[in-house]
Formats: C-alpha cells, structure tokens, sequence
C-alpha cells in the first residue's frame, strides 16, 4: 500500500531573483511555496540533488530557455521520493524512489526540498545505489551514452575520451567499457588524475600538461570531447570515424566533428539500469562531496574551479 505523506505548503529552496554571479544572486529562501503539481507530474521529495556546469550558466544567464522567468530555483539533477502525483501520471505512485534529470525545467529546480517533475523524465532509482549515487548520474549519464551512441561506439572500436576526469568523462569511460565494448578506450587529464583514469577501465591515460593527444601515433574510431578543442579532436580520428563534442554548441565545427546535446527521458535510465545493479557502472562521486545542502553557494564555487573530479552532488537536502 503507498505510504501517505504530509507535505508542507513551504520549503527551504536555494532561489536567485536575478542573474548574476551564483554568490551574489543566489539565496536559501526558507519559506518558499512548493510547487503546485500538474497532470502528467509528480512532486518528489528530494533527498539529493546534483550540480552540473549548466547550472552556474543558467543562474548567470547566459543559458536560458524560452518562456523562462524569475524568480528561479535552479538544479537539474535529483534522487528522492514521491510525494504526490497528478491525475495523469500512470506509472509511477506516491512512495516510490526515482531518480532523474529535468532538462527542460524553467523554474522548479531540484536545489529545493520538493520540486516537480515530469513523470515521464524519472525512472525508478536502482536498488543498489544511494540516493546521492543516484543523483550524481542523471545528466552525465545521458550525455555520456547519448553521445556514444550517436557518434557511433560500438563493440571492437576504439575511442578516445576528452577530459575523462570530470562528471561526464568518468561515466562515459565506464560506459564506453562496460556498456558499448569498446576494444581500447583511452582519456585525458592532468597528472594527478591518470590513476583513476584507468581505475575506470581506461587503457590509455593521457597527461595532457605534456602530450598533445593529437600527435599521438595512435589514432581512434571516436572521439568523445568533453573539453572542446575540436580542431585538435579531428586529428586524432581514424579517416571515416566520429567526433562527437558536446562543448562548442553554436559555433561550426570541423568535419567529421558535430555537436550533441543530452535530452531528459527515462529510456536511457532504463537502458543503463541493468549495468547499475550490477555494479558494472559506477557513479563517480568527487571526494569533496556531499556539500550539505546549506553549502549549495561553496559546491558550486568547487565545481566553478573546473578541476572537481567526478561529480559534485548535494546531500541531504
Ligand atoms: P566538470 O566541471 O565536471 O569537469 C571538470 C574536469 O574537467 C576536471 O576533472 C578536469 O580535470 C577536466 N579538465 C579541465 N580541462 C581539461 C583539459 N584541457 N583536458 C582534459 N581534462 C580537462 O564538467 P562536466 O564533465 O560536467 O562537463 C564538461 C563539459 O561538458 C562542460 O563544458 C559542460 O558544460 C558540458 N556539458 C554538456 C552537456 C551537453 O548536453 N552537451 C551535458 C553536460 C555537460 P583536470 O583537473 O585533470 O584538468
């Protein structure tokens, strides 16, 4: 039977009422309204929640969607519970643990006690992960495979894998072992980060502060550019292989290099779930983490550093 829960009319969420710098705009609101649910939507209650680098170009304003407006919580990733469902939602029920990403959300972000989603964006979370495991994946991990897929990776191929260290890269190494069968996957990053390159599963780890991947002798079928130095990607491409890059959007890239972008849906979740619980794939969490949510302000100043390792993930909330 689903357990009932009691949710309150407000909530603790980290707000910004304007754009600008994440310290300066953006404030714990304690007494925020929570989110009214619609049809095809769930409210959840969040248990964790994630940071991408998205999130600091949203508060800023330089990425925006159509139709948004201020005041906005921001946050794309989350884990949690569900609390409450709308009349149209038909899968999932009050109680159950799921875990997502909301790509095209204007205004609820998941930096908040409670926040909507659209039923159809969250899957049920693994058995075998945390919620703060869940909440690092949503995201990167859509990218990651989206990307692969796309460009093409498939078992007995090689790829070459574009800042392996950070939220993406270290999922799309797992993924591109475990899950796609690449024969050889290699990754960049600097010094101090080569030996997790390769406790990843990486054959090849790349000190790029000393060698230029490009002139490597050894050339790969895809090339997965998580950092955006397309015109050095192409040269490390076999002729009639991929360059996926999902930095860069907006601007014309080099042949054979095109742009991706990860889409929320929960097909994805549901492709990976198998390799979840059987701890093939495993998230990455950085060692600094979790920031408890109160920290939200200093997690994003980490990740802002473009150095974390892995993914920056906020718990409890
Ligand atoms: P992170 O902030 O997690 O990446 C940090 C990592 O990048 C660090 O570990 C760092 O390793 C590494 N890094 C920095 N410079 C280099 C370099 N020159 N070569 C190799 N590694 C480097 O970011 P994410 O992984 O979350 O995202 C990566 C990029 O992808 C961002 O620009 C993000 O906006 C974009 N993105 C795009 C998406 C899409 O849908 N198109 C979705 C998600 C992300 P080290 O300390 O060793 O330098």
């Amino acid at each position: 039977m689903a357990e009932n829960f009691v949710v309150p009319t407000r909530m603790k969420a980290w707000v910004y009422r304007e754009h600008g710098d994440v310290a300066t705009v953006l404030r714990l609101d304690p007494e925020l309204e929570v989110p009214k649910v619609r049809e095809g939507q769930v409210l959840v209650k969040v248990v964790a929640a994630a940071l991408n680098p998205i999130d600091t170009l949203r508060v800023n304003g330089v990425y925006q969607l159509p139709g948004f407006a201020l005041p906005a919580v921001p946050g794309y990733d989350l884990a949690g519970i569900v609390v409450k469902v709308g009349r149209e939602v038909k899968e999932l029920k009050v109680g159950d643990e799921v875990y997502g990403c909301m790509l095209n959300a204007n205004k609820d972000g998941t930096l908040a006690e409670y926040t909507v989603e659209e039923e159809s964006f969250l899957a049920l979370k693994p058995k075998k992960l945390s919620f703060e495991e869940a909440a690092s994946l949503p995201l990167v991990i859509q990218t990651a495979y989206g990307g692969l897929e796309r460009a093409g990776l498939s078992r007995g191929k090689s790829v070459l894998i574009l800042g392996g260290a950070g939220g993406v890269g270290t999922i799309t190494i797992r993924l591109a072992k475990e899950v796609f069968g690449a024969s050889r996957v290699a990754a960049t990053s600097s010094a101090g980060k080569l030996d997790l390159l390769k406790s990843l599963g990486a054959d090849l780890a790349i000190d790029y502060t000393k060698v230029n991947f490009e002139d490597l002798p050894e050339k790969f079928d895809v090339v997965y550019d998580a950092v955006g130095p397309s015109e050095r990607a192409v040269k490390a491409v076999k002729p009639g292989g991929s360059v996926v890059t999902i930095v860069d959007h907006g601007r014309e890239l080099p042949p054979p290099a095109f742009s991706f972008i990860g889409t929320s849906d929960r097909s994805t979740l549901e492709k990976v779930k198998p390799f979840l619980e059987s701890g093939k794939v495993k998230p990455v969490i950085n060692p600094k983490s979790p920031f408890p949510f109160a920290q939200v302000v200093e997690a994003f100043s980490y990740l802002q550093t473009g150095r974390a390792t892995g993914k920056v993930v906020i718990h409890p909330v």
